[in-house]
């Protein structure tokens, strides 16, 4: 189910920004073989370029991660269909996700209908996500802190996305991922990283598997303002 946009002119897009190009996009994330409908919809529908700064808007719809300033990125567009794909596979309702970023991840994740719970630990980053979400009219939950010990008051969760590269899964966030729900987490360091999927089934077993070679910022401990 879709959540309704609140779509202001600016929204829309003009030019390098229009729906022709959003409509673009997504056919060629389903070239590149993401198939989930509903993802491929909210990507036509969500308006990236309000996620970047206004200098990098007309690249907003190309298949590529952008800087969004404090040395973090907006993820590669490819990633976050890959990530949202995997996540719906488990049915969930209730969602966290660590790094919000710019918010496109979690701005997707609301826009499909789902309870977003995310956090961040760069307060900047999170003041202007904040600022989107609202703008779009969109329902996420936010907090600044050290998303590394996940958000245990609303554990727990039926899927969580991690959008920052760590050595290894973080013990406390695999804690926190109810029976049935799944975790999806880029692993690895500077000689390269996998996305990995890990399951908790319902009989208590976890299940592990690896999806993709990706490249995302590092996990950092503790909290900037
Ligand atoms: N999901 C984001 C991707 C942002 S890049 C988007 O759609 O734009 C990863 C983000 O993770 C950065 O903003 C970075 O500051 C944040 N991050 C890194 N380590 C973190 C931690 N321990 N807790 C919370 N956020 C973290």
């Amino acid at each position: 189910m879709m959540a309704r946009l609140r779509l202001q002119p600016q929204a829309v897009g003009v030019g390098m920004t229009s729906q022709r190009v959003r409509d673009r996009l997504a056919e060629r994330l389903r070239e590149a073989g993401i198939a989930d409908e509903r993802v491929l919809n909210v990507i036509r529908t969500l308006p990236r370029h309000l996620f970047v700064d206004e200098a990098l808007a007309s690249r907003a719809y190309e298949d590529t991660a952008l800087p969004i300033g404090h040395g973090q990125t907006i993820s590669q567009p490819w990633v976050v269909a890959r990530m949202t794909e995997e996540v719906l596979s488990a049915g969930p309702k209730k969602v966290l996700e660590v790094g919000t970023g710019s918010g496109y991840q979690a701005a997707v994740l609301a826009a499909l209908g789902l309870e977003v719970y995310t956090v961040e630990r760069i307060g900047d980053l999170l003041r202007q996500a904040r600022k989107r979400f609202r703008s779009l009219g969109l329902n996420v939950r936010s907090k600044h802190d050290d998303g590394r010990i996940g958000w245990p008051e609303y554990a727990p969760f039926d899927a969580i996305l991690v959008t920052a590269a760590a050595p290894a899964l973080v013990p406390d966030l695999v804690e926190q991922l109810a029976p049935g729900g799944v975790l999806v987490a880029p692993v690895g360091g500077a000689s390269g990283q996998s996305l990995l999927r890990l399951e908790r089934k319902a009989d208590g077993g976890i299940e592990e598997r690896t999806l993709a070679p990706v490249v995302f910022v590092p996990l950092l401990a503790g909290t900037l303002d």
